[in-house]
């Protein structure tokens, strides 16, 4: 897909007398194009560059990835204060489309990475899961969804402060422009995605919830080898999707078996067996690795090692609490039901991320509050108008 090979050194811009910049360094590959470390030759700021593969489909999604960015920084946040990337210019190079953003430090992935696969700390997964949340109402509220959310495009803003960015636009739709059915990233990818059902804002609630318990564990909760391992992986450690959305999924009879309707007059579904799904799609499927002894959810947790040694009986007690909280809230945010799914508003508001004693389920509020007003009052219309460019 490269006719232009990018080197350090090379100067990148200033077609049209715009700034110019020299490559320092190569920051990351993508399945998009390359982004690589520059400096603005004017006013000598680091900058990221993304220069995007120029073949059409590529270049398109680009263009949406411009538009969405351009809007999310100019009217949802002027200030730069809820984790979203700043892109400062676009130009083309050589017919590459070429994307200016501030220059960020290393992805999630990275850092769980150096970390030698081992987990952050409860404290850093809150940290990161509050700066997340705040990104997430953003996007519900513009009817943006983000639709790649994944720790590669989530990154930290220096190697000195707990602050993270969301990258990465280019699969980014409007709710009521939603053209793509295979989207997200398979480890990411909700149920409703994988059933081919209808799709909102709540898809990226789903890879939340997958990203969070990564950042906790250091691995991913469901890294599924194909779509058929994906969902296998799913059911069994949630169970089946509601049968409302197994009815209308067109993507149901692919890993489910039909088995007739029950007393009530309900249809009922099973998941096929590894063989009948490799036997009906000519492919190889392997059995599931698992990485962890326990299957439910809340056992994983709950008894992963503890990263403090000789921990004094009040540590235990404080993380055990911690971890309880934890878990109710990565339920809220895996519920298989995107209806039924907390939107980032409604999580804002759990002990886990506000820090209040955790004494019990939590029952998020009903209608979903607003960024800016009270649960109780009605949005404002003070609330930024979205620009349709
Ligand atoms: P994908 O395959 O996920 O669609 P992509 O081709 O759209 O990727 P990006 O995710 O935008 O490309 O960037 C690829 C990688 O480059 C990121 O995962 C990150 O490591 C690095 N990167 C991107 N933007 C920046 C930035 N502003 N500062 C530093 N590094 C960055
Ligand atoms: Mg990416
Ligand atoms: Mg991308």
């Amino acid at each position: 897909d490269w006719d232009y090979i990018l080197y350090v050194n090379d100067v990148l811009g200033g077609e049209s007398g715009g700034d110019r910049y020299l490559i320092l360094d190569v920051l990351g590959q993508g399945t998009f194009g390359q982004v690589v470390k520059c400096q603005n030759m004017r006013n000598h700021e680091i900058m990221a560059v993304k220069v995007v593969k120029n073949k059409p489909a590529y270049l398109n999604q680009s263009k949406m990835e411009v538009a969405i960015l351009e809007l999310l920084n100019t009217q949802w946040d002027p200030q730069d204060q809820h984790h979203i990337l700043r892109m400062v210019e676009h130009f083309t190079h050589k017919n590459h489309l070429c994307l200016v953003f501030e220059c960020l430090s290393s992805n999630l992935y990275e850092l769980i990475k150096q970390n030698q696969f081992k987990g952050l700390s409860t404290q850093l997964v809150k940290v990161f899961t509050q700066q997340l949340l705040d990104c997430l109402s953003v996007l519900k509220d513009a009817r943006l969804i983000h639709c790649d959310l994944k720790p590669e495009n989530i990154l930290l803003k220096s190697l000195q402060s707990p602050q993270v960015k969301v990258i990465d636009f280019g699969s980014a739709c409007h709710e009521m422009a939603t053209v793509y059915t295979y989207i997200q990233s398979r480890f990411y990818r909700s149920p409703e995605v994988l059933l081919g059902l209808p799709y909102s804002a709540s898809i990226d609630m789903w890879s939340l919830g997958c990203i969070v318990v990564e950042l906790f564990l250091g691995l991913p909760l469901f890294p599924g080898t194909s779509e058929y391992n994906q969902v296998s992986r799913i059911v069994d450690m949630l169970g089946n999707p509601p049968g409302h959305l197994l009815e209308v999924g067109k993507q149901t009879h692919e890993f489910f078996n039909y088995t007739g309707t029950d007393a009530f007059g309900k249809k009922q579904y099973v998941l096929k067996s590894m063989d009948q799904y490799a036997t009906e799609h000519r492919t190889k499927e392997q059995p599931s690795k698992q990485y962890f002894k326990q299957t439910k959810l809340q056992d994983i947790i709950l008894e992963y090692p503890f990263a403090k040694k000789n921990p004094k009986q009040s540590d235990i007690d404080k993380e055990m609490a911690n971890r309880r909280a934890f878990i109710d809230f990565v339920e809220g945010l895996l519920n298989l039901d995107p209806i039924q799914r907390w939107s980032p508003q409604q999580a804002a508001k759990h002990p886990f991320i506000t820090g209040e004693k955790f004494t019990g389920p939590f029952q998020p509020p009903l209608v979903p509050g607003s960024r800016k007003s009270s649960s109780v009052a009605p949005p404002t219309p003070a609330e930024p108008t979205p620009q349709t460019t």
